[in-house]
């Protein structure tokens, strides 16, 4: 019998059990002590044996169910075929139990395009900064990101053995974001997050330009975007290459369904579609309130050497 249940939410409601349980294996691995660590490009891009098996657990398990997608994750990985134990059949319920937003009530699964981060803040990880780590999938639909689920595996780690370890944030726009409390930054105040790992002189040249009263030097796109939807700070700025389409499709959709905004750092809106190039090279811009003061902050010298 044909499922009652819209392509889109089926597919958010898998994604979700799958990122659960991508958080899972990205504990178990942590437990285990061997991280099996990988220089990618250089010594700050980084995978581990958790960025392969969960990118291989995620993309396995929604292949499996929706053949017809477009998948794209952010690893290299040869082709073989996936131990059965990292196949996560689930649906997550609740989110059934949501209406689909009208607008994309009839989107058939082969025009839907799905980024994969396994792993985002993978040399956080590898210093033991468990709490920068989040896994990210994100769902697009013309181009444009629809919706996206965030697990942040060690959530409360430094909480105390009573604390539930780990959560899901999830979001659909039109819908909404789920899994968290939604939080302002201290009004008046010009908190910026940003990166920790991959500064350069663009990055503090911008930062400086936007008469910061703090600056928080944080892993992980998906970790920064937690903190604007969380109060922690009030602008992710990021005027360099790095970042990738897997790094702001998920974080992008939860910020936007909450009324946020994130760019590059001319105010270009990001796509999301399967040609699109990877690398996000004009960079990052994104706040929950007040994009304006930050957007007409960015220099003009920035934005010269940043070419979308
Ligand atoms: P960060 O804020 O440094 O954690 O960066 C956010 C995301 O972009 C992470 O997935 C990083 O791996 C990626 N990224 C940013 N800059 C670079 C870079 N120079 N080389 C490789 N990855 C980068
Ligand atoms: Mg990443
Ligand atoms: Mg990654």
């Amino acid at each position: 019998m044909a499922s009652s249940h819209t392509v889109l939410m089926r597919l958010v409601a898998s994604a979700y059990s799958v990122a659960q349980k991508a958080g899972v294996i990205v504990r178990h691995i942590i437990a285990e002590g061997d991280l099996g660590i990988v220089e990618k490009t250089s010594s700050i891009d980084l995978q581990t044996k958790a960025d392969r098996l969960v990118q291989m657990s995620i993309c396995s398990s929604l292949a499996r169910k929706f053949p017809k997608l477009t998948i794209i994750g952010e690893e290299d990985l040869p082709s073989e075929e996936v131990d059965q134990e990292l196949i996560e059949d689930g649906q997550w319920e609740e989110i059934l139990r949501q209406p689909c937003p009208s607008q994309y009530s009839a989107i058939k699964e082969e025009d839907l395009v799905v980024w994969v981060d396994p792993l985002d803040g993978t040399k956080e990880y590898t210093e033991g900064l468990l709490d920068n780590v989040t896994v990210l999938i994100g769902i697009a639909y013309e181009g444009k990101a629809i919706a996206g689920i965030i697990n942040q595996p060690y959530y409360n780690y430094q909480a105390g053995p009573e604390a539930v370890l780990g959560r899901t944030i999830w979001g659909v726009l039109g819908l909404g974001a789920f899994g968290f409390q939604l939080k302002e930054a201290p009004a008046g105040k010009h908190i910026i997050t940003t990166t920790r790992s991959h500064s350069n002189k663009l990055v503090t040249d911008c930062i400086s330009a936007m008469s910061p009263d703090d600056v928080l030097r944080v892993g992980g796109a998906g970790n920064k975007i937690i903190q604007l939807i969380e109060g922690k700070a009030s602008a992710y700025i990021f005027a360099s290459p790095g970042c990738k389409k897997w790094d702001t499709c998920a974080p992008e959709v939860i910020l936007h369904a909450v009324g946020g905004k994130l760019t590059d750092i001319h105010g270009n809106a990001l796509r999301y579609n399967k040609e699109v190039k990877h690398m996000n090279s004009a960079g990052v811009l994104a706040t929950l309130r007040n994009y304006d003061y930050y957007a007409s902050r960015v220099p003009e010298s920035v934005k010269n050497a940043l070419v979308p």
